[in-house]
């Protein structure tokens, strides 16, 4: 019997060694209206996962979907959901994992990126980078992952490309290595030039926009005839970038010190299919993962995976909680009965979905780097860790630094209980973080917030699933540094700032108005300990 059983393990280590090997896991990292929603919609089409642009994260689309959830998105045109969509492409299987991309993002946003493998940074070609780019791709480099840039909107009047690599290169330390180079500046985009093979692919427009363009590949010397001075400077640009060696590298860009670099313009499906077969050819596999001891778990070890993001009420037929689970090892089957690392209680699988864009299906296996969701999934929270066989526990998931600060109350004494039962549950979610003090008791915690939209979120959902109104009395800080309990000083050496608990991990946390009282407290008391929340620093 046992040699029957092993040889089965090994057959299913190998099947899922190579459906790991075949996955791509990643998110679009953009400030909005670089054209996420676009550029997502034109992969799907490119690759043929839908039939026509507009199918998936349409705007209009979403009107289609009817839950209290959906409809506070509705209300604000904005999305506040975090799903995968998959896209089978050749052999490989595309993971999107789709980033919240209103300016009120939230942690949740973060959290998305640490569940991926890669990240494409995607710049509006007149714009460059904006802030909350800037801000998402800081997570990026804590974590040293590696990152593909896509400059959009090339089919519009921009930015010099050669000055938009140097902000790249000066601002944030990225080395850009440009893998295509365009032909005519933007707004006059004639085609692609590839610089490993310098071929040359010319770009039609077709009308309408949202069809596949007409992508031909044209002899370079008939293209240089043809395209005349642009070809010339193109040529001479891509000189350039030879002389001062900025070449793909895949060591630096496996370890986020380097970036390919592709443009294109996604509305018109132009440089989308270079996209693509850069995402098939240099963004990593899911990689063995470690354990909170260190320990690697090969990903053809039985199943285990860690819950990322939790959401409730996104549809009135499934009124609970769900947790979304990145796969980190093994083969899920629905119906597998897994150990919930945290408590050691048995978890059922019987109702995962797996999500697509705003649609769920039943899913029946699935493979590392594969994100499924869980119904039924109150005693989750965000972090843990779920597994079949060996026992493991990956480590936490960091929480980001609050910028947005405001007290609760009960609107209504007589429903305390519920609202203490609610607070506890939104934060054990990692909706907001959840701060309080003797000083302010147990009736008036502090919520801590990355955008101040998860306010709104925390009002509905205790009115509304809590039955326990709040009201939100706003705090006037925007910066939290952690301290320790034998350096917090008196709040009078700490000009107007106070010291709150984290619940979630205890924590003492110093909240402060802005970056010049914070200077002023640091000169006063050259001794506190005042530490960014999160390593690397997302300020
Ligand atoms: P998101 O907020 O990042 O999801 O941005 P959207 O995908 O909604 O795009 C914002 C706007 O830019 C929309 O009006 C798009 O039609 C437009 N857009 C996106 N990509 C391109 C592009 O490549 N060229 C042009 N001309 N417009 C684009």
């Amino acid at each position: 019997m046992s040699t029957t059983a092993t040889a089965t393990d090994s057959t299913t280590s190998e099947e899922v060694t190579g459906e790991a090997a075949r996955r791509r896991t990643f998110a679009v990292i953009s400030h909005p209206d670089a054209g996420k929603s676009t550029l997502t919609e034109a992969l799907a089409l490119h690759a043929a996962a839908i039939t026509s642009a507009g199918a998936v994260h349409g705007k209009g689309e979403r009107r289609g979907v009817t839950s209290d959830w959906m409809a506070m998105e509705q209300d604000r045109g904005i999305s506040i959901t975090s799903a995968a969509l998959r896209i089978d492409y050749g052999d490989c299987v595309l993971n999107l994992l789709d980033t919240p991309g209103h300016a009120d993002f939230s942690e949740d946003t973060y959290r998305v990126l640490s569940a991926v493998d890669c990240a494409i940074m995607l710049l509006d070609s007149a714009k460059g980078l904006e802030p909350q780019t800037l801000k998402l791709f800081e997570v990026c480099r804590a974590r040293n992952m590696p990152v593909i840039t896509f400059v959009n909107k090339w089919d519009r009047p921009g930015r010099e490309p050669l000055e938009l690599l140097d902000e790249i290169e000066q601002r944030i330390g990225l080395r850009p290595t440009p893998m295509n180079w365009p032909v005519g500046i933007a707004g006059d985009f004639r085609g692609l030039i590839d610089r490993a093979d310098g071929s040359y692919t010319k770009l039609t427009r077709t009308p309408g926009g949202a069809t596949r363009a007409r992508e031909e590949r044209v002899d370079p010397e008939q293209a240089a005839q043809a395209e005349g001075a642009e070809w010339t400077q193109a040529q001479e640009e891509i000189d350039l970038l030879g002389e001062i060696e900025a070449h793909f590298d895949e060591a630096s860009f496996l370890a986020g010190e380097s970036s390919p670099v592709l443009f294109g313009a996604a509305l018109p499906n132009f440089g989308v299919s270079q996209l693509l077969e850069a995402l098939v050819n240099l963004a990593p596999a899911p990689e063995d993962p470690v354990d909170a001891d260190g320990a690697v778990r090969p990903v053809g070890a039985p199943f285990s995976g860690q819950v990322f993001k939790m959401q409730a009420n996104m549809d009135k037929a499934h009124r609970d909680r769900m947790a979304f689970l990145r796969i980190a090892s093994g083969r899920f089957e629905r119906g597998m009965v897994l150990t919930h690392a945290n408590t050691g209680k048995p978890f059922a699988t019987k109702y995962t979905q797996a999500v697509f864009g705003s649609e769920r299906s039943t899913i029946e296996t699935a493979y590392p780097g594969d994100v499924i969701a869980l119904v039924n999934a109150a005693a989750l929270s965000v972090g843990d860790t779920l597994y079949a066989g060996k026992k493991v526990h990956f480590p936490p998931i960091p929480s980001f630094a609050p910028e947005h600060f405001a007290v609760a109350r009960a609107k209504d004494a007589g429903r305390y209980k519920q609202f203490q039962r609610g607070i506890a549950q939104l934060d054990a979610e990692g909706v907001v973080q959840v701060l309080s003090s003797d000083v302010r008791g147990e009736q008036a915690p502090v919520l801590a917030a990355v955008g101040p939209l998860q306010f709104d979120v925390v009002a509905h959902r205790m009115s509304e699933e809590f039955r326990a109104p709040i009201e939100l009395t706003h705090l006037d800080y925007s910066l939290a540094r952690r301290t320790d309990a034998g350096s917090a000083p008196t709040a009078h050496a700490l000009s107007g700032a106070e010291v709150l608990t984290r619940r979630a991990d205890g924590e003492l946390l110093v909240l402060v108005h802005n970056k010049y009282r914070l200077r002023v407290i640091k000169r006063d008391n050259p001794d506190l300990v005042l530490e960014p929340l999160l390593a690397g620093g997302v300020e």
